[in-house]
């Protein structure tokens, strides 16, 4: 593959590997150039010094126009592969109704485990990809995709082929979960049967076919003492741990997931203070969920998780009930207006925040040796990318150095 370099970017945008303790985990060079081999980034910096680089005069020529250059957007958290809509389920929310009358009345998860069940495999796939083309057109280039709308061993591998066929036919790539939803099925075998269940044939026939495992603690989902041993059986299957935790009440969830070693606690709407320190001493990424927020009108306190010196990384959470977000664009603005993160924060939270959170270091930045994911920004100034959610200013998306 030959080698391309990009020139005529106004600002190049670089998330610091850590989000530190300050409010500015950015660099950003004016007047830059970024010089791509084979899909990965070779130099990325000043355009004389990016000039400079052996070979450089053999490279393809593409001029962005004087644009912003940000790294691609990571994804860390959705549910984005699913069958059906839940609009029942909204005329409810508007009406006042809760997250869990909702659910006793039959929606919810619930509502969505019965339209996996109906769906083909392909009709799923089939509905799944309008949504991650509209996720790409906002620039994400990585997307995490849960199971869980399965319940059973036999639609969780449903769940997961039907992951796995969309991923032949998108843009960006898919990393699938496992996920251990709630402990109820549609069979209406006992509680124990399927949290056995899960231990003795979800986690070790699906395991190869997955990246990560996760599970939804919360009254009415899993308790502590059933994610703790579903995680360790999950990690000694070689499966990256994350977790659904302190969403609707401060379940200790955070602590749990610090004990646990998982890459990220996500949700954390309740969070306590001691919760967040636990995640900052440890190192797991707190991963927030404005879409939910949104909806449900219950805000995490981002400010306070930086100030208690976690890492905060911001997902979509994009599901058919409680968050219907594709545009991880909103969904930092809603960080930072809502949840008191900065804008450099926010940014932080969606690149370099997303790909901590699952673990992967080969993307999220535009450094020497990383993908070249990237998104150039319809503008001078990066911050604009913020400034027009739901179509915000793409001009290009470019995955593994090639434009999509
Ligand atoms: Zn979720």
């Amino acid at each position: 593959m030959s080698a391309t370099l990009y020139v005529g970017i106004s600002e190049l945008v670089q998330p610091h590997a850590d989000a530190g303790s300050s409010r500015d985990p950015l660099s950003v060079t004016r007047d830059a150039a970024l010089l791509v081999r084979n899909g990965v980034v070779v130099a990325a910096g000043p355009r004389e010094l990016v000039r400079s680089v052996p070979d450089v005069a053999a490279a393809e020529q593409v001029d962005l126009g004087g644009r912003a250059v940000i790294p691609g957007f990571i994804d860390s958290h959705t549910h984005v592969v699913h069958a059906g809509e839940r609009v029942d389920d909204l005329a409810r929310r508007a009406r006042g109704e809760t997250y869990a009358s909702i659910a006793k009345a039959g929606g919810g998860i619930r509502r969505s485990v019965r339209h996996l069940a109906e769906a083909t495999i392909e009709e799923i796939a089939q509905q799944s990809l309008p949504r991650l083309d509209a996720m790409f057109a906002c620039g994400t280039t990585t997307v995490e995709v849960k199971t869980g709308y399965g319940l059973t061993p036999e639609l969780e591998e449903k769940h997961v082929a039907a992951i796995e066929l969309t991923a032949k036919s998108v843009k960006q790539q898919l990393l699938p979960t496992l996920l251990a939803h709630v402990p109820v099925s549609p069979t209406g075998i006992e509680r124990e049967d399927v949290v056995r269940a899960w231990h003795d044939t979800v986690i070790p026939k699906l395991a190869k076919r997955v990246r990560y495992f996760d599970v939804f603690v919360e009254d009415g989902a899993f308790t502590a003492d059933e994610a703790r041993k579903l995680c360790g059986y999950a990690r000694s299957h070689g499966l990256g741990l994350k977790l659904h935790v302190d969403q609707l009440r401060d379940g200790g969830g955070a602590a749990l997931a610090a004990s646990l070693g998982a890459l990220s606690a996500d949700h954390l709407e309740h969070t306590s203070a001691v919760g967040a320190r636990a995640l900052a001493d440890t190192g797991v990424l707190a991963c927030i969920l404005p879409g939910c927020s949104l909806m449900l009108r219950d805000w995490p306190n981002a400010r306070a998780l930086r100030e208690a010196g976690c890492e905060v990384a911001i997902a979509s959470d994009c599901n058919p009930g409680s968050s219907p977000l594709v545009d991880l664009t909103l969904c930092g603005l809603l960080a930072a207006t809502q949840c008191g993160l900065t804008l450099d924060e926010a940014l932080w939270g969606i690149t370099r925040g997303g790909a901590k959170a699952l673990g992967l270091h080969d993307r999220g930045r535009l450094v020497p040796g990383e993908r070249a994911d990237l998104v150039v920004v319809d503008h001078t100034d990066f911050r604009a990318i913020f400034a027009r959610p739901n179509r915000p200013p793409v001009h290009r998306v470019i995955v593994g150095g090639l434009p999509k």
